[in-house]
């Protein structure tokens, strides 16, 4: 039972029964894949974090990589190497050689939730490793919430009021302390389908997210 530091789910926990479920039942139909929380990937001293919202079932959920392996991971990881984020080719699995410079990525929800959306409940049971994560981060100067449900759990977790920080694209969000949060839709299969996201609009805003945290 891994569990690297406070900020990680321990491999088998328990707090999210509909989770646990879903994770034992992967378990039984695909016993190779990583089926557990998946921890963050990136540079321990990292400027910048990147949170999504939660494990895809044949990205991250399999591969035990933040959105390493599926659709989203394309536009992401290609976003990151084309502003100079990354270093070595991203190649959809988790022994790639990848490495992250300057930034971390992890999610709002650790666990891979039915039909990629987690309940208000399990969202809130996953924040405190959010937290966690934040306050293990000593150099951290911005996050890059990946759409609303992201957004909304950076905001509660720093403290502040929902009402005064709304979500959306490209916004930036200062408060009385901490990292200031960007904001960007979800780099999701149905957003980039729809063109509500663009990879020109994504490497925008990451770019804008790049510049604040200070990284060139
Ligand atoms: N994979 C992740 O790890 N997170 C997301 O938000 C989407 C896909």
């Amino acid at each position: 039972m891994s569990r690297p530091t406070l900020s990680e789910p321990l491999d088998n926990c328990s707090h999210c029964p509909r989770l646990v479920e879903l994770r034992h039942t992967l378990q039984l139909e695909h016993p190779s894949w990583f089926n557990a929380p998946v921890p963050a990937f990136g540079d321990p001293k990292a400027a910048l974090l990147i949170v999504g919202l939660a494990p895809g079932l044949n990205g991250a959920n399999r591969t035990g990589r933040p959105f390493t392996g599926d659709w989203a991971g394309d536009l992401l990881y290609g976003t990151l190497d084309k502003l100079g984020l990354s270093s070595g080719t991203y190649d959809q699995h988790l022994d790639d050689g990848l490495q992250l410079k300057g930034c971390l990525i992890t999610n709002a929800v650790r666990c891979l939730p039915p039909q990629n959306k987690p309940v208000g409940a399990e969202i809130n049971n996953c924040r405190p490793f959010l937290k966690e994560q934040i306050s293990e981060m000593t150099t951290l100067k911005v996050i890059f919430a990946l759409g609303k449900i992201a957004h909304d759990s950076v905001v509660r977790t720093i403290g502040a009021k929902l009402k005064d920080h709304s979500f959306g694209h490209g916004a930036v969000h200062h408060f009385e302390e901490g990292p200031v949060l960007v904001d960007s839709y979800h780099c999701s299969r149905y957003n980039t389908n729809t063109r509500r996201l663009t990879p020109e609009m994504f490497e925008d805003a990451m770019g804008l997210a790049k510049k604040l945290a200070g990284l060139y």
